[in-house]
């Protein structure tokens, strides 16, 4: 049994219903509904040490980390943060190690605005989990289940480049010495699309943060939604440092199944396109589009309209590829 069989077979299914849940378990965040015109959108993300950063990562990027992948899944429902609580567990008190762990977190929550309102603090092996609360609209956010057969997919930002960067600290492959930073720094420092999020919320009919990668995120909006999609493999957004390190091909494969992106993958109805291209473009939010859905329930990708077999799969606990 894997992550998301164990999440369904154990948690979702449950004696309890109530009436202010707008949504609960299956999509980026939950949804309650207290009362007035917004609702309430709640995430949980642990992080842990050799698990989701590896163990010489800086404490001020585990702490920027920590914070950013759970205002990605804000950023999926198009909600705006509003506040967080922290449960840190260390393994000592090292205050140096604390301070810049503290930095990487209230960077972000001063850059977004979002307040530290709680946590626990716990000695044992190194491990992160927050809880972001935000808010949207009430009937303005966005799910993974409202994909169309019809509607175009896009991904904001690049891809893969999360991915590279790991494959160079795992000593797989060697990236060249004036580009080392720029991509380490795209899997320490993700930049959670808080804005892209609160402007697609006019406009998408689904979305999902890429944390696990795009082939295993794309699933979870085609499993949601019940459509199937093709990807085009030259539309793929890969850096040239990516490409040059990799060659086109390997590195589309790569950022097809590489995880922590943090970039939003979303759908739009033809009728919505050029109304979100051109807010987007507005503020400054590169985009692409990559695909199309469809209503055959698989998902396909072509190279020069060439289908090409998929090979890779995505991040899943408790399989093959889930350590760092
Ligand atoms: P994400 O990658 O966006 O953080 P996940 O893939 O980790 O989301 O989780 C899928 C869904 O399952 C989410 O709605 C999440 O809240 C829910 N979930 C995961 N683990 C549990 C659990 N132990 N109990 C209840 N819900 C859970
Ligand atoms: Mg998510």
């Amino acid at each position: 049994m894997k992550e998301f069989d164990l999440i369904k077979r154990f948690f979702t299914e449950q004696g309890v219903k109530r009436k202010d849940v707008v949504l609960g378990i299956g999509d980026d965040c939950a949804l309650v509904h207290v009362s007035g015109r917004n609702n309430i959108a709640v995430t949980t993300d642990t992080l842990i040490a050799g698990v989701h950063f590896p163990h010489e990562t800086s404490p001020r990027a585990i702490g920027h980390k920590s914070i950013a992948v759970s205002l990605s899944d804000l950023a999926a429902m198009g909600a705006d943060p509003t506040w967080l609580s922290l449960a840190l567990t260390v393994p000592e008190i090292d205050e140096k190690w604390l301070e810049e762990f503290c930095a990487g977190v209230f960077e972000l929550c001063e850059y977004y605005n979002v307040q530290l309102i709680g946590g626990d603090t716990t000695q044992g092996p190194l491990s992160i989990t927050v809880t972001a609360q935000g808010l949207t609209p009430v009937d303005k956010h966005i799910t993974r289940s409202g994909a169309k057969a019809g509607d175009w997919l896009y991904v904001t930002g690049e891809i893969g480049d999360a991915a590279l960067a790991l494959k160079h600290i795992q000593g797989e492959i060697t990236i060249e010495d004036v580009f080392k930073e720029q991509i380490v720094s795209k899997l320490d420092y993700p930049k959670p699309r808080v804005l892209a999020g609160h402007i697609l919320r006019d406009y998408a009919s689904s979305a999902i943060d890429l944390s696990d990668g795009l082939i295993s995120d794309l699933g979870h909006i085609c499993k949601a939604s019940a459509v199937g999609a093709n990807i085009v493999m030259e539309d793929l957004p890969i850096s040239s440092v990516m490409s040059d390190t990799l060659g086109h091909e390997q590195a589309a494969q790569v950022a097809l199944s590489g995880g922590d992106d943090y970039e939003l993958l979303f759908t739009v109805s033809e009728d919505n396109k050029v109304g979100m291209e051109t807010a987007l473009a507005n503020s400054g939010i590169a985009i692409t589009c990559i695909g199309q859905l469809n209503a055959s329930e698989v998902i396909t990708t072509t190279f020069n309209k060439k289908p090409v077999p998929i090979t890779v799969s995505g991040f899943e606990h408790f399989s093959s590829n889930s350590t760092v």
